[in-house]
């Protein structure tokens, strides 16, 4: 059976603008995310990996519409969501649910976690008393590893595995299908790290989850992703299923990215690119390929000519002119 697309993303654009002098005139833009286009099929995890800066979160905002895009189109399910009034998006955020980075900074310290994982029932008017709500929490906070007894404590009380299962049991209250996961275990333990990505397989592999899941690196998503894009200064620059990627990367960013990943094996012979100069500011991109003053392999066109995005072999999307 052919799989349905959940998500997809044409052409999104997200500028800020960047103000300056006494009258606050709009000076330049920053390009936080120039034109990407991507697509999740249900039931499947696409990883989005860049370094800090290249539009990932930006991405995740703006098809929430925490941000609203400049131009392009966000499609769920086929409806047009960048087009919904206040009260359909509303709707939709049942649909779709985001877990943050940091879950201390996005947890309320002043609510217990019955409340915070509560909240969106009451919001959404999902629960009709208090005990049908107290149910439902403990179910929330089962299907995530705690127990009943931790309803009534407070954020600071749990460790940080621990609040980033208290976000994902609020995300889950709404009985969500998409889920952007904005770096959700960066911030813990590389030993709590896996935990929290076991319980989002667990919960994906019951409730028919779909993710976004967003990371720095390419070790994290390696282990959830079926698919990764990977995206440099506003832009993808390659797309492909994970095998795919981790064994025949096309693009030479990604190729940087893999070899910074060390390999427990020491038979393999795993050279290590290391990029020359920081990543450029998205206010004034480099022309032609943004990657241009870093790639290893740059040539003249490079800084003339913008790569196309296209599709080299079956469902293997880069943009290089190497490819050409
Ligand atoms: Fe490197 Fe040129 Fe390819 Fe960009 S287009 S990644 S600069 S070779």
């Amino acid at each position: 059976m052919e799989e349905k697309v959940l998500l997809e993303v044409n052409q999104l654009k997200k500028y800020f603008p960047v103000k300056a002098g006494v009258f606050k005139k709009t000076v330049g833009y920053v390009k936080a995310v120039d034109e990407i286009s991507f697509y999740i099929k249900e039931g499947e995890t696409l990883g989005l990996v860049g370094e800090s800066g290249c539009g990932k979160s930006t991405t995740g905002a703006t098809i929430l519409r925490l941000e609203e895009a400049t131009s392009g189109e966000v499609k769920y399910q086929g409806k047009d969501v960048l087009g919904l009034n206040k009260k359909e998006m509303r709707e939709m955020r049942k649909e779709m649910q985001i877990i943050f980075q940091d879950p201390y900074a996005s947890l309320n310290p002043r609510m217990t976690v019955a409340d915070i994982v509560g909240e969106p029932l009451d919001i959404h008017n999902l629960v009709d008393n208090k005990k049908e709500r107290n149910e439902r929490v403990r179910e929330l906070l089962d299907s995530v590893g705690l127990t009943a007894e931790q309803m009534n404590r407070y954020p600071h009380e749990f460790s940080g595995g621990q609040r980033q299962r208290i976000g994902v049991a609020r995300a889950l209250a709404v009985s969500p299908k998409l889920i952007i996961a904005d770096e959700p275990v960066s911030a813990l333990d590389v030993s709590i790290q896996a935990q929290v990505i076991n319980i989002l397989q667990d919960l994906q592999r019951e409730y028919g989850l779909t993710y976004l899941f967003i990371a720095h690196d390419l070790s994290v998503v390696k282990h959830i992703s079926d698919r990764v894009a990977v995206m440099y200064l506003g832009k993808i620059v390659e797309m492909t299923d994970k095998e795919d990627l981790y064994n025949n990367p096309l693009h030479p960013y990604t190729q940087s990215l893999l070899s910074a990943i060390p390999i427990p094996d020491p038979t393999v012979n795993n050279e290590r690119i290391i990029l020359e100069g920081d990543v450029p500011s998205p206010v004034n991109p480099p022309s032609g390929c943004r990657f241009h003053p870093r790639c290893p392999k740059a040539m003249e066109v490079c800084s003339e000519a913008v790569p196309e995005f296209k599709e080299y072999d079956d469902g293997h999307f880069a943009a290089c002119h190497l490819l050409d």
